[in-house]
């Protein structure tokens, strides 16, 4: 399974390390096959990647995961977690009044549906760039 995984868990766990440790947040990290790239855990402060194959497919996804989550980490860290949680809601309950018909509808795109995932996306594809670079230079990829 390893040697066919596109970077090792050391080298992953390294460059989670320092993004993590550049925005100041506190989270742990798990690897898990799930089908979704990742999830973060409100209030438990988790960090669920997905080591499943073939779901991050490469460098770029893999860091653009780890940022988008990593902003939900700051987003926890400013609001407190209980109050992002209920506005994450908040916003789903508005999503779904307006969408009666189609209640899990918001699921499929979170970034219209839920400006928290929009600003965790937009944080993400604007900085991952320098991070694979920097990374790149440290031989992590
Ligand atoms: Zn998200």
């Amino acid at each position: 399974m390893l040697l066919t995984e596109f970077i090792r868990e050391s080298e992953k766990n390294q460059m989670i390390a320092a993004i993590l440790k550049d925005h100041k947040v506190r989270v742990r990290v798990v690897y898990k096959s799930i089908k979704d790239y990742a999830y973060y855990v409100f209030g438990k402060g988790i960090l669920e990647i997905s080591n499943k194959k073939g779901v991050i497919r490469n460098e770029k996804d893999f860091i653009i995961t780890v940022l988008h989550e990593t902003w939900h980490a700051v987003q926890a860290t400013k609001m407190g977690w209980k109050k992002l949680r209920d506005a994450y809601e908040m916003e789903i309950s508005k999503w779904q009044l307006e969408n009666p018909k189609d209640m899990a509808g918001w699921m499929r795109d979170k970034r219209k549906a839920i400006s928290f995932e929009n600003e965790a996306e937009k944080y993400a594809q604007k900085n991952w760039k320098q991070w694979y670079n920097k990374f790149k230079k440290q031989n992590l990829i």
